[in-house]
């Protein structure tokens, strides 16, 4: 299979990348409009792109073994374009959709996010396709505006029913500060988190396993928080506060309430994490972070064996504190580990995958990077 690049060059009117992310506490309390605090990673989506007078997309990605995908952006409509090329699409899509004159692109994509590993590689597609556009067709939209229209892509092009973090990180995250961001306003905020000052280091430790009861499951447990706020008088679960919290499980049916307790606690747990970021003890996201896990895995029961001995392991190794980061169903880990001990705690949490039979995890270490930005 030919390569963009030996078919027609690369495209040479810019570079644009946009990183994965990791979500340091607040897990699926976006699509209950609560708070998240996620940091970008160094790994990004890179697109290279130029426009293209005769209304095609030409689509091509290095980690795709497909064609180049050549696409006539008038007739896009959910459904129109095949496998990856949805997110990419679909981002054209919405543009188009919201009345901004966009015609068509080269787009040469590539990345060092791992794919389908909880880190949102999708996301980051969306938000590099996204920055490209609004430069190439001199949109001016804000990075917030631009990721409110790459979350719209995944929803309404791609079918996935997914909130609002994974694009407002990719956008809007800053070099050394994760992004408090309440996701019913967008209101947001940076806060620094120097891991490295402290003598800490954040691993990332990919399980490499997706388990595919993931997508319908995602979407149900989404159906039932939002069942569960009706059913309390609420526009959203993150209106409920900790300190009504035990009122409302009372008047909730039994299947809601593990559900209600997670997102409630899981929204104060993110309020916890920033009141110690801002105090700057680090140290004591630690406790945060696997109380968030025992809540993932027991309330809402997105866990699964893999993540849960990355946890165990991690802690038993020394570990500050440990948590599945994303929607679950395997995906990535996160611990908080010394600085010094990072390379003792990957390497007995490899040992435990490789005693128990799983394939080896893969390491990342995650410094909080920059979110979208044009390169060249
Ligand atoms: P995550 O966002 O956690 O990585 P998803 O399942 O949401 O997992 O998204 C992964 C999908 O995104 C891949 O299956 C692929 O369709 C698409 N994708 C991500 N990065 C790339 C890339 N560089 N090239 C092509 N497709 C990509
Ligand atoms: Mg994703």
């Amino acid at each position: 299979m030919r390569t963009f690049e030996q078919l027609y060059g690369r495209p040479a009117e810019g570079e644009w990348a946009a990183p994965g992310r990791v979500n340091l506490i607040g897990e699926h309390t976006d699509y209950n409009l609560g708070f998240v605090l996620p940091i970008a990673l160094p790994q990004t989506v890179r697109a290279q792109a130029a426009r293209r007078a005769d209304g095609r997309l030409r689509l091509w990605s290095a980690q795709s073994d497909g064609p180049v995908v050549d696409l006539p952006v008038a007739e896009l409509a959910p459904g129109s374009a095949p496998g990856w090329t949805g997110y990419p699409a679909g981002v054209v899509w919405v543009l188009r959709e919201a009345g901004h004159p966009v015609g068509g692109a080269d787009l040469r994509l590539d990345s060092d996010v791992p794919g389908g590993a909880g880190l949102s590689s999708s996301a980051a597609l969306e938000c590099a396709v996204a920055a490209a556009y609004n430069d190439l067709y001199g949109l001016g939209l804000s990075a917030p505006e631009l990721a409110v229209l790459a979350q719209r892509a995944e929803n309404a092009f791609v079918g996935v029913p997914c909130g609002i973090m994974d694009q407002m990180a990719s956008m809007c995250c800053r070099p050394g500060a994760a992004l408090f961001l309440d996701s019913r306003d967008l209101t947001m905020r940076q806060v620094p988190v120097d891991l490295a000052g402290a003598g800490l280091a954040l691993l990332v430790l990919d399980t490499r396993v997706k388990h595919d009861l993931g997508d319908g499951a995602y979407a149900a447990l989404r159906a039932g928080c939002e069942r569960a706020a009706a059913l309390l008088g609420l526009p959203a679960l993150r209106s409920l506060r900790p300190s009504g919290l035990a009122d409302a499980l009372g008047r909730l049916p039994a299947e809601l309430v593990p559900l209600v307790r997670h997102v409630v606690t899981e929204n104060a747990r993110v309020e916890d994490a920033v009141a110690r970021l801002d105090a700057g003890d680090l140290a004591a996201l630690g406790p945060i972070l696997t109380a968030g896990h025992a809540s993932l895995r027991d309330d809402y029961q997105v866990s699964c064996p893999e993540t849960d001995l990355a946890v165990e392991a991690a802690l038993a190794a020394g570990a500050h504190g440990a948590r599945m980061t994303g929607g679950g169903f395997g995906g990535s880990v996160i611990a908080l580990v010394d600085a010094a001990a990072a390379g003792r705690v990957a390497a007995e949490v490899t040992a435990a995958f490789r005693a128990a039979g799983y394939a080896e995890p893969r390491t990342l270490t995650a410094v909080p990077a920059e979110g979208a930005r044009r390169l060249g």
